[in-house]
């Protein structure tokens, strides 16, 4: 049985209780293709509210802390998030590796904390342009995976997305080589560390991923799905990526 493909919207600090519809009909669109894992990580501020008009998706937060509760003005618990509604949680986003200073160890920290509290884990990773250019960027985001990788991570509570810094939101993206690299290099990566387990782990792309290159990425052998930014915020756009989903499910049959 092959991988389930897994298409997941990170709506970032958008969307206030006008855009629950979209939430609706992006539900719509997940029920419509059930071949298809779909989500949506929603600002924290929309996580319930979106729960109850998620239709076929499921909804996901952006971040959590590591520990259960505390003195961290401003944070939320897994435990929190997993309450309002979220069965998913994106840990290790570029943005806020680099905004926040989040650290690797930080990072397998807080998808630990997510698979304690019953959460599943999006696990981001990716390389910067300099990085890219100086031919090092299969090698530092292994490393980068390996170091924030919980212990006991497994393929049904963790997906791994590589989302390059410098395809994030500027319409730029890899060749579809260097995608299909990257990917064979993390899925290589992750066999070192977990063994069988890696064959089921899936391994999204995220980066300007749209309409018009979604099928393109997600034929690659090892692209298991995507991590969506600009691009899932409106059914209208995110729906062909979803649909691209579904046809390489079908095609690989
Ligand atoms: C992201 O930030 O996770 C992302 C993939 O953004 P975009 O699709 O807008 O590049």
């Amino acid at each position: 049985m092959g991988r389930r493909k897994l298409v997941v919207g990170n709506w970032k600090m958008n969307g206030m209780r006008a855009h629950l519809d979209e939430v609706e009909a992006i539900g719509r669109v997940a029920a419509a293709h059930p071949s298809v894992e779909v989500g949506l990580c929603l600002p924290a501020t929309l996580i319930m509210a979106g729960s109850e008009r998620r239709g076929a998706a499921f909804i996901g937060g952006q971040n959590c802390h590591m520990d259960i509760s505390g003195a961290y003005t401003g944070s939320l618990s897994a435990e929190m998030l997993a309450e309002a509604g979220a069965t998913w949680v994106i840990t290790g986003h570029s943005e806020r590796r680099e905004a926040r200073g989040e650290t690797n160890a930080d990072i397998a920290s807080k998808s630990e904390a997510a698979h304690k509290a019953g959460i599943n884990v999006i696990l981001c990773v990716g390389e910067t342009l300099a990085v890219r250019d100086a031919g090092k960027a299969e090698q530092v985001v292994a490393d980068q995976l390996l170091a924030s990788l919980p212990d006991d991570a497994a393929a049904d509570w963790l997906a791994v997305a590589y989302e390059p810094i410098w395809a994030i939101g500027t319409g730029r993206i890899p060749t579809l080589e260097a995608v299909a690299t990257m990917h064979a290099a993390l899925r290589a990566a992750l066999a070192s560390r977990i063994g069988a387990e890696a064959d089921k782990m899936r391994i999204l792309y995220g980066g300007s991923m749209n309409g018009d290159n979604a099928a393109d990425l997600m034929a690659i052998a090892d692209v298991d799905g995507g991590l969506v930014g600009g691009a899932s915020l409106s059914a209208k756009k995110f729906a062909p990526i979803i649909e691209a989903a579904e046809q390489r499910m079908a095609a690989a049959a």
